[in-house]
């Protein structure tokens, strides 16, 4: 196999590093080699512009969409058919790495190009994407390009969003350059296979080199603000305070015991963190008045999610009427879980038994874009292992070979599904992939 796809991996992680430094192995790294890269930035600009030439290079119609999704096709004999996509996003949090998301691109690019120089044929044309938005760096939500493509989320609404400094995200897209004028929309595809680093430990530890995702987490993200009194850290005797940080201790610890319950009762996969927590006024001699926390649930069942949330509410009841605190609870994020097609993955399966590889069944506890094309196409998702696990740091690192045996599936993914005829189910019943899950 070509290593044309580990260059571009090595190319993008520099684009988004302010050092400009290439790492082409692990002993490269080091905290400074932190990848950040947000839309509407110069190093965002670059990278999709390095994309796009490589693109055109394969030959392949570039098309953007009205909220900044990118696009190279590979024509099929039949234009008509249903297309299969492939890809996943380029922005990443700060002090990244260089894999979450740039992985599936370079893998999607590189499998077509592996089909033209074998002179592979597709029936049903392909498409390499990008996907603007995945991290929700610029605007404080995730997915928002997926969402729009996959039409759980209005254009006008998406475009309205605001950046943290408070700029719109339609003139953030449009001073980039980088939207066109095609509406966003999967009505022409039928498939959907995202190559992704797992960001967890699993793969790694069992020495297994390809992991085919049967369900991607829900998430449920709550802010909630707790209203005591502020007061007199001296004078105030203990029984006629309203602590806010303590009655907020209250709701950290029974948010992580009963995720913890359910995690042991379950099939292990809920979590809950309280992520965050800003405290007021947060001096010296002062009983807390306000508390803020932010808290991330997240499992593969919807019925979890929503219990665990019941019990933080059930909380904060008691809270209010028994101790006389005010509390607000404002959902930022509520994405549902999803199940991924079983067609797509017997056809991973497939593709990775024919290429000789160890692959297991799993679950994705991060939110990918595959979430949102899953709600209306079949979607399927293959993850790479992601040396001791780390992710969402400068160390996270995904070993090439690794990378070039889930490439290897990817495109043997891709080939079946272009004909899927041959696997006999036939294509053009599949177009629109069946329903939300
Ligand atoms: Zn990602």
């Amino acid at each position: 196999m070509s290593t044309r796809w580990k260059e571009d991996l090595v190319r993008l992680g520099q684009l988004g590093r302010p050092s400009r430094r290439a790492a082409y192995s692990r002993e490269d790294l080091d905290a400074s080699m932190g990848v950040f890269r947000m839309e509407g930035t110069a190093e965002m600009r670059e990278s999709r512009q390095y994309i796009i030439e490589r693109m055109r290079e394969a030959g392949l119609d570039v098309r953007l969409d009205r909220i900044g999704n990118l696009f190279g096709r590979m024509e099929g004999e039949d234009p008509k058919a249903p297309v299969v996509m492939s890809g996943s996003h380029l922005d990443s949090v700060s002090n990244a790495g260089m894999f979450d998301g740039a992985a599936g691109v370079a893998a999607a690019l590189e499998a077509v190009r592996t089909m033209r120089d074998e002179r592979f044929t597709p029936r049903n044309p392909i498409e390499v994407c990008v996907f603007m938005g995945e991290e929700g760096s610029a605007i404080p939500e995730a997915c928002v390009g997926s969402q729009v493509l996959a039409g759980v989320r209005r254009l006008d609404e998406a475009l309205d969003l605001k950046t943290a400094q408070g700029s719109r995200l339609g003139d953030l897209l449009a001073a980039s350059g980088h939207v066109g004028a095609l509406m966003p929309g999967l009505d022409d595809v039928g498939w959907f296979v995202e190559l992704h680093i797992e960001q967890g430990p699993v793969l790694c530890s069992e020495d297994t080199p390809v992991g085919i995702v049967e369900s991607i987490a829900g998430i449920t993200y709550l802010v909630i603000t707790i209203e005591g009194e502020e007061n007199h850290a001296g004078s105030t005797p203990m029984r006629l305070r309203r602590d806010a940080l303590v009655a907020a201790a209250r709701v950290i610890s029974a948010c992580d015991q009963k995720a913890r319950a359910f995690a042991e009762s379950g099939d292990g996969s809920a979590v809950a963190t309280v992520d965050c927590c800003t405290v007021l006024p947060g001096a010296p001699s002062i009983i807390p008045g306000s508390v803020r926390i932010g808290i991330d649930i997240r499992d593969g069942s919807a019925g979890t999610i929503r219990a665990l949330r019941r019990h933080i509410e059930a909380v904060l009841g008691e809270l209010e009427k028994d101790y006389g605190f005010r509390t607000t609870t404002e959902i930022v994020m509520d994405y549902p879980p999803v199940e991924l097609d079983q067609r797509v993955i017997r056809m991973i399966e497939s593709a990775a038994s024919a290429a000789g590889l160890r692959a297991r069944r799993m679950a994705s506890g991060a939110i990918h874009d595959a979430q949102s094309i899953a709600r209306k196409v079949s979607t399927g998702m293959i993850f790479v292992p992601s040396v001791r696990g780390v992710s969402h740091s400068p160390f996270e690192w995904t070993e090439w070979n690794d990378l070039e045996k889930g490439i290897a599936v990817l495109t043997g993914t891709l080939k079946r599904l272009s004909r899927s005829d041959l696997e006999g189910e036939p294509a053009g019943t599949l177009r629109g992939g069946g329903d939300a899950h």
